[in-house]
């Protein structure tokens, strides 16, 4: 079965030389029609039918704007939604089950939204034809386990609720104080309970529009965990929260499912996902062009197949390379020689006061920041940046810094491509820097954008590239996985990792994901204290000592994946965690 998609936002026929494809198509110059002009619309149509999947035509187009992709036909029948001729197909629905938490773990681009569109009974799937009434759906998906799912929603039988994706919009669409929203949410009597689990006490008084991100993110769970409804959907809780704000939420979304509701949640932060569902389907494909659900997997097995990279079920090989975390013991630890020393530092706006203590770092290693939001991660290294002046303390050395800022602005005029360039054009040719960074963060690709028409995903990969194309000493970088999906974070880890070691270079990296923190830290520093109040930050210490000082801070302990040696939050109150409390271990056993 051969699928041709074409993304008509990048498609430009006037640029390409008056449709290129069109003509460059074999099938075409034979005198037959693979590819035709919709003069009405001015856009090429590729007829599926006719086309033999030669690739030329994906090739030559100078915008990458053609898919052309050989499927299994059995695929055929799975076929739930498509978004119009050479538009975006998608493949199978989750499964939607009472009592349960369905975790979705799959990049941007991919159909999760679609599929969250259709069982919230916003979108008749039209089934890859002109399908526009239930009646059918509910026939096509007939021994399915959604056959009945379906027959509610028909009848109004389904009340759904949704989390939304992007909350920093929350503000644009809702006024008032929190306490009012809530209270307006509150369908089931818990206004109370959720406010002080979410800890929302302090700020019910506040208008939406004063919320920071991480705020609104809790309002917004709150409020969607209030309503009382048949059917959840979370999407990406734990944007703009804390490791233990995030577990929190995680918590309560549990709670939802152990009353009986439905839940479904995209994640991309894979410790969170793991902690949170009772199943995951794996969604793969390619973003913008094609999405397939796999069949629901056990969690455990669901990340791990998603960390190998290869669904062996349906053999199919999504990811050129497998993730695979390293053990303590095969960690080095200050290997390399001392990059530099620096002092002990304090900053105090006041109402806020900062220590931290003064440490080493090595060449080629790179050191974790740990901590809640507000304690001060972002003020101390922009004092390293040289961003913002120490109170007491200075920093003196003639090292060369690279600072990635965890609000990164599009101000730039001009494309990718030359934003990157007048950094450092040679990097942007190198081999290595193409295989290591360039390429598996999907940059040339953006090449031709404009940087102030970004995504917040994109541009966040572009400050990531510009950040680690510098010539420095130190990389320092706040917050890299905010706004990335849980692809391009394992791209960005193993871009960090790689290039550090191989260019003994140091880097700094402030992260709340915690499988990243792991995948690319030799060691930490840990911040605590009271958020907002006062922060304390320790000389960077081993990961073992560490991890198991923030955790035990957090509350929540984490033992290895025997199989791709991913730390795995273990629930709370299990054996597990009763033992590992016991012993203090909160990591590594
Ligand atoms: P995800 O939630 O996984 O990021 P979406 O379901 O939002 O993915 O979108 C999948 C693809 O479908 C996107 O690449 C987008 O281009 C396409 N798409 C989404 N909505 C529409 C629409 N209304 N019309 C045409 N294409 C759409
Ligand atoms: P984190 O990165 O750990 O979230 P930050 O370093 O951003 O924490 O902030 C720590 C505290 O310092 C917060 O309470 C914040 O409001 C406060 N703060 C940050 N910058 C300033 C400033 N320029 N003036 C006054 N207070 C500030
Ligand atoms: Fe030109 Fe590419 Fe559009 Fe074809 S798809 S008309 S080659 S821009
Ligand atoms: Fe024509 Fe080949 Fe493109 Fe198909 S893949 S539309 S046959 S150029």
């Amino acid at each position: 079965m051969r699928v041709a998609v074409i993304d008509y936002d990048k498609c430009n026929p006037d640029k390409c030389g008056h449709f290129l494809c069109e003509r460059v198509c074999p099938v075409n110059r034979m005198g037959g029609e693979a590819i035709i002009v919709d003069e009405e619309n001015y856009k090429p149509i590729i007829q599926e039918a006719s086309c033999t999947g030669c690739g030329i035509c994906v090739h030559k187009c100078p915008f990458n704007a053609i898919t052309i992709v050989n499927l299994p036909e059995q695929l055929e029948e799975d076929c739930v939604h498509r978004y119009g001729i050479n538009g975006f197909v998608l493949y199978r629905l989750p499964v939607i089950k009472e009592g349960m938490v369905v975790g979705i773990l799959g990049p941007n681009g991919i159909g999760k939204t679609t599929a969250v569109k259709i069982l919230a009974g916003q979108l008749i799937p039209n089934l890859c034809g002109d399908n526009d009434n239930w009646d059918n759906v509910i026939k096509a998906f007939r021994g399915n386990e959604l056959q009945n799912y379906f027959e509610k929603l028909k009848n109004k039988e389904i009340k759904p609720v949704v989390k939304p994706q992007y909350v920093d919009l929350i503000p644009k669409v809702v006024k008032g104080k929190v306490r009012d929203l809530l209270k307006r949410a509150d369908e089931r009597g818990l206004f109370d309970k959720v406010v002080k689990e979410l800890e929302l006490e302090s700020i019910l008084d506040r208008e939406i529009q004063q919320l920071s991100g991480g705020e609104l993110q809790s309002v917004a769970i709150a409020a969607a965990v209030l309503r009382d409804a048949d059917f959840y959907f979370f999407d990406e809780p734990s944007s703009y929260l804390d490791i233990r704000q995030r577990l929190k939420a995680a918590r309560l979304i549990r709670r939802l499912a152990e009353e009986g509701k439905s839940v479904l949640a995209v994640e991309h932060d894979l410790a969170v996902l793991d902690y949170l569902s009772d199943i995951i389907h794996v969604v793969y494909g390619k973003p913008g062009a094609y999405g397939i659900f796999s069949m629901p997997k056990g969690t455990r097995v669901g990340i791990n197949i998603f960390l190998d990279g290869y669904l062996p079920d349906e053999n199919v090989r999504f990811r050129p390379y497998e993730i695979r975390f390293t053990k303590l013991s095969e960690r080095k630890s200050q290997a390399g020689d001392v990059l530099v020393e620096y002092p002990s530092l304090v900053k105090d706006y006041g109402s806020f006061r900062l220590e931290a203590e003064g440490g080493e770092l090595y060449r080629g290693e790179v050191v974790g920041i740990v901590g809640p939001n507000g304690i001060g991660k972002t003020t101390f290294v922009k004092m390293l940046a040289g961003v913002e002046e120490p109170t007491e303390g200075k920093v003196e050395w003639e090292l060369k810094v690279s600072y990635k800022p965890q609000y990164i602005k599009a101000d730039y005029e001009g494309t990718v491509f030359e934003l990157l360039s007048k950094i450092d054009a040679s990097k942007l040719m190198s081999s290595f820097y193409k295989t290591e960074l360039l390429n598996p963060l999907g940059i040339p690709e953006l090449y031709d954008r404009p940087v102030n028409e970004l995504s917040g995903g994109e541009l966040q990969r572009v400050a990531i590239t510009a950040c680690l194309l510098r010539d420095a000493d130190l990389y320092l970088l706040d917050e890299p996985s905010a706004y990335l999906d849980v692809e391009q974070r394992l791209a960005v880890s193993r871009a960090i990792r790689h290039l550090m070691e191989k260019n003994e270079k140091t880097a700094l990296v402030v992260e709340h994901d915690v499988l990243m923190i792991d995948y690319i830290s030799d060691r930490l520093i840990v911040f605590e204290g009271e958020p907002g109040k006062f922060g304390k930050a320790t000389k960077p210490m081993g990961m073992r000592e560490g991890m198991n000082r923030f955790l035990a801070s957090v509350g929540i302990t984490f033992r290895r994946d025997p199989d791709t040696g991913r730390p795995r939050a273990n629930k709370e109150g299990s054996v597990k965690d009763r033992e590992q409390k016991e012993r203090g271990e909160y990591y590594y056993v």
